[in-house]
């Protein structure tokens, strides 16, 4: 197939490296400069999606992807898919979705699970938006790049699905940290805090796969000095996005408004930016009640 390929950041590169070396034609873009192993260098996004089979945008939010859209739709032939993997708002994804429809295109939102090691690894998993003639022809591309693919419903559902999972993690982690907190100052030692919980009714995947204290469970930033992994600041960014469609969609989402104010407080007042968002366990560990 001939792929666009715009925004070669952190997880575009990658994707779109994993997808030339199955054979693919890729023509990337990205307004950095940056480039993808085995991929040609265009000289704009609409060059990038000229005559391509599907275009794939992996972009930093719902604004930029509304400008890029905005530029490449009109340069699509017809028939081929936008596919956007960037994280954004229910929204934008909505509204490019739309747009894309109306000039003849099929459209997807297919935000990502799995990080920089699943895009890789070519292990993400994709949480898919849209209709079923574009998933159909996207289908051989997630199976390059992911090892999953969900379909979620109409577009939108796939971003939906995204910050709903990410709002559970963010409630998770921060209640597995301060309760290792508590465990440590009520004398409970972590490595047996970690064996009941991961077998008891508090197990979660911030406990089991993805555990916030060093040297124990399975390899984790923990391990690493808390280096990421998933950034705190991905994390704000997933829990703001959760509030904004929580809001507009007159849902009451408690848990959800007191991890983003406690991930914000950590991203933005105590240092907490560039460190993985489990290093909410040091967090908790220096502090008292007050
Ligand atoms: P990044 O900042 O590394 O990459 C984004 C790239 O887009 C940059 O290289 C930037 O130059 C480029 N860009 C910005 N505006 C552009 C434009 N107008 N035209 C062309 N290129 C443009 O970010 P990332 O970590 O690769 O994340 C991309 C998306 O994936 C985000 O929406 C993020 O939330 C989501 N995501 C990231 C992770 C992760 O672990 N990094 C995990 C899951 C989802």
């Amino acid at each position: 197939m001939k792929i666009g390929f715009i925004g070669l950041g952190n997880m575009g590169a990658p994707m779109a490296a994993n997808l030339a070396k199955a054979g693919h034609e890729v023509s990337g873009f990205d307004v950095a400069g940056a480039t993808a192993e085995g991929a040609s260098v265009a000289s704009s996004a609409a060059a990038a999606a000229t005559d391509a089979d599907v275009v794939i945008t992996m972009l930093p939010n719902g604004d930029i992807l509304r400008a890029v859209a905005a530029e490449i739709i009109p340069a699509m032939s017809k028939g081929a898919v936008f596919l956007d993997c960037s994280t954004v708002d229910v929204e934008s994804a909505r509204a490019v979705a739309a747009d894309a429809r109306t000039a003849g295109l099929s459209a997807l939102d297919a935000p990502v699970s799995g990080g920089i090691g699943g895009a890789s690894g070519g292990t993400l998993t994709f949480m898919v938006g849209g209709d079923d003639a574009g998933l159909a022809k996207a289908q051989p591309l997630f199976d390059i790049m992911g090892q999953k693919s969900v379909h979620c419903g109409p577009s939108g559902n796939g971003q939906a699905a995204k910050i709903c999972n990410n709002m559970i993690l963010g409630v998770t982690m921060i209640a597995t940290c301060e309760a290792f907190a508590l465990a440590d100052k009520l004398g409970l030692d972590r490595q047996a805090m970690f064996d009941v919980v991961s077998t008891s009714s508090g197990y979660s995947w911030s406990m089991n796969a993805y555990c916030p204290a060093p040297g124990i469970g399975p390899q984790s930033p923990a391990d690493n000095d808390y280096k990421p992994g998933f950034a705190a600041e991905l994390m704000l960014k997933d829990l703001g996005l959760a509030q904004s469609a929580a809001e507009s969609a007159d849902a009451d989402t408690p848990m959800g408004a007191a991890a983003l104010a406690l991930y914000r407080q950590f991203v933005e007042d105590e240092n907490g930016r560039g460190r993985d968002f489990s290093a909410m366990l040091p967090r908790f560990e220096t502090r008292g009640r007050g």
